[in-house]
């Protein structure tokens, strides 16, 4: 087809575990932070079953939008991000027509 990358489909499914890529499918407003200071900061999402929320720890990658900040466990919970990298597949599309 057009990427070759849908040829691949099953494969890279079969290989999601050891994929430590994420994806952000909506990247209006989102960034990728290092934490390198040593200021707390807390995730904003709070784990199912706790009450509370989990620090970030320096050194840790987690994303920000705004004042929102969600650590990459719980963005991908929140589906804010995914290891699926055909996640532009399977979504509604929009803006372009992609040839099928
Ligand atoms: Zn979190």
């Amino acid at each position: 087809m057009d990427t070759g990358e849908s040829a691949a489909d099953e494969t890279t499914h079969a290989n999601d575990a050891d994929d430590a890529r994420l994806y952000v499918p909506d990247t209006d407003g989102w960034k990728a932070v290092i934490k390198h200071d040593s200021e707390k900061q807390y995730c904003y999402q709070k784990r199912p079953g706790e009450d509370f929320f989990h620090l970030i720890l320096n050194g840790e990658i987690y994303l920000i939008s705004g004042d929102e900040k969600l650590c990459l466990q719980c963005a991908v919970r929140r589906g804010v991000a995914t290891h699926d990298r055909l996640f532009w597949q399977h979504r509604v599309k929009r803006i372009r027509n992609a040839p099928m």
